[in-house]
């Protein structure tokens, strides 16, 4: 199974790794859409939210939670967007699952 987010989780690929844990990783996204343009993902492959099972259930919180911290380390804590995109007809276009965090830097 060939996923360009798994690889970067496996460091086979390479990005701008923002935060890292053991089940979460966030990087830059490679065409950013607003100044801060991050990309939050599970390590474990999970194609989309519509793939989610519920033993999931305490991975999903914690990419919400790991969100929180990227933020403030991203200068955006005041305000910014998440956005979750699910299969082609939601604009998925990587099969992983992943959450767009978009802000523009507190002043
Ligand atoms: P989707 O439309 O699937 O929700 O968003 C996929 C996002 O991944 C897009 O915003 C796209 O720019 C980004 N992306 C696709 N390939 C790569 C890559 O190889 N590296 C990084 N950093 N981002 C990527
Ligand atoms: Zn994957």
């Amino acid at each position: 199974m060939e996923c360009i987010f798994c690889d970067i989780a496996n460091k086979k690929q390479e990005a701008n790794i923002v935060y890292e844990d053991t089940k979460c990783l966030a990087f830059h996204d490679i065409h950013p859409k607003a100044s801060v343009h991050i990309l939050v993902i599970p390590k474990k492959h999970i194609e989309s939210v519509n793939d989610a099972k519920q033993e999931d259930a305490p991975l999903l919180g914690e990419l919400l939670l790991a969100i929180k911290e990227i933020a403030a380390q991203q200068g955006v804590q005041q305000g910014y967007k998440l956005a979750v995109n699910v299969g082609r007809k939601g604009g998925q276009i990587v099969d992983h699952l992943h959450i767009h965090l978009l802000g523009e830097k507190d002043v």
